[in-house]
């Protein structure tokens, strides 16, 4: 018998486990897949780090997560500077100095906020109502059309007018020429990758692999004083009330007999008719020099039962059906629900880190 059964050996389940040993209970983690990490998992190929469920870029503003995954792992010093390419023209990103320099061939930003200005006033939007609406009160009509519209649409399968306006904010905009994709105090990617960084976390405690959950949850419950379940929440209940949305990815990993492809980590295509949103070239993330290079070419996917969910889909419809869920959950006793499906939420790493901490807190 243990103290904890953690379904789930992602960031958010080796953290919970991780403290779960050091408040001296014991716990038992069990994983779907062949192997642990979740979707920031890397594993090594041509002397590469390969993501490989896409690129993953630590970043935080928060101090104590940021010293905590430092226990774990040291990190390098890269930075995540995106380029967009839209029809063979190649924009930075986020949205600074460089991409309206190249747009319009503005050099101060006091002209780059005029001409936003006047794009905003162009469009006659008061209160942006959807992401459409937002993007262009962001950052005007020509930059929406050219590196919002087409990416974003193909990304989520439905156009910006029915998206919620929160997912462009995650993208900064400014008028410096700065094109450091996030505005997070610290950044970095793990030396060696996130495998070896979730394999110390997940140090001295019992892991099995190729296991599901759902399919022997009586046996498996019966193993353990509580659950902690990181799955995506609506699959525990047997989609009772209908499945949440998520959308999907294809990676199409390939190792090519050349140096350097592309000369980035990341190259977003922002025009509507490449089937794919970004090609990843991994050696880029820690500076390698191997004479081959892996890259991964990401195609967004509708996403069914039984697919790999990789994003929530947080609009108005879901987050309702959520709550209903979230009701269910609160009235589940032994079993809590965490990380990015537990929680259904777009979170980010350090988030993740920071909710299994919370949790840890309060539940042990
Ligand atoms: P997961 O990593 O999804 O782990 C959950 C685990 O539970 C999985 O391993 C799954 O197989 C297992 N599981 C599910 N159901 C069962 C079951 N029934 N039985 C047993 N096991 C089960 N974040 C960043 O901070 N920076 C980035 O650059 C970044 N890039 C991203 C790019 C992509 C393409 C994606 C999809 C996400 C990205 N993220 C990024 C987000 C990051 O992946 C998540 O925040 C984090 O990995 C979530 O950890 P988790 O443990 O909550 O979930
Ligand atoms: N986005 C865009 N063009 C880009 C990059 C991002 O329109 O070149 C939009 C898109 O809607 C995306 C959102 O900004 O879903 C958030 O981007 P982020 O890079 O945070 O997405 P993630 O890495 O989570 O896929």
């Amino acid at each position: 018998m243990y103290d904890y059964l953690i379904v789930g050996a992602g960031l958010y389940g080796a953290v919970f486990a991780h403290e779960v040993k050091k408040a001296g209970k014991t716990c038992l983690v069990i994983e779907r897949r062949d192997h642990i990490g979740g979707n920031a998992y890397t594993r090594e190929q041509a002397g590469i780090q390969v993501h490989q469920y896409g690129a993953h870029i630590f970043h935080t503003n928060n101090k104590m997560v940021w010293r905590y995954v430092n226990r774990f792992a040291e990190f390098n010093r890269y930075t995540n500077s995106p380029i967009a390419n839209y029809r063979g023209e190649i924009y930075n990103l986020p949205f600074n100095m460089n991409t309206f320099n190249r747009m319009w061939g503005v050099t101060t930003p006091e002209q780059a906020q005029r001409k936003l200005a006047q794009q905003k006033q162009e469009s006659g939007i008061q209160t942006p109502q959807n992401l459409e609406e937002q993007a262009i009160c962001l950052v005007g009509r020509e930059i929406y059309e050219k590196l919002i519209k087409g990416y974003t649409a193909k990304q989520w399968g439905r156009p910006c007018t029915e998206l919620p306006s929160f997912i462009i904010n995650r993208l900064p905009l400014r008028f410096t020429y700065d094109n450091n994709y996030f505005a997070a105090v610290y950044q970095g990617i793990p030396i060696g990758g996130y495998t070896k960084m979730i394999e110390k976390l997940l140090d001295g405690i019992e892991v099995r692999l190729n296991t599901d959950f759902l399919s022997q949850r009586e046996q498996l419950s019966g193993l353990a004083r509580h659950i902690i379940y990181t799955g995506p929440i609506d699959a525990y209940f047997a989609y009772c009330y209908g499945p949440l949305e998520y959308r999907s990815l294809r990676f199409d990993i390939r190792e090519l007999d050349t140096e350097n492809y592309q000369g980035n980590a990341v190259v977003n295509y922002t025009d509507i008719e490449t089937p794919y949103t970004r090609i990843i070239e991994h050696k880029h993330f820690e500076f390698g020099t191997q004479p081959r290079t892996v890259i991964s070419i990401e195609y967004p996917l509708a996403w069914t039962p039984g697919q790999e969910p990789y994003y929530p889909v947080n609009d108005e419809k879901n987050d309702a059906l959520y709550a209903r869920y979230q009701a269910l959950a609160e009235k589940t006793p032994g079993v809590f629900f965490g990380g990015r499906l537990g929680s259904y939420r777009y979170y980010d790493m350090d988030q993740v880190v920071e909710a299994a901490l919370q949790a840890a807190e309060r539940l042990l």
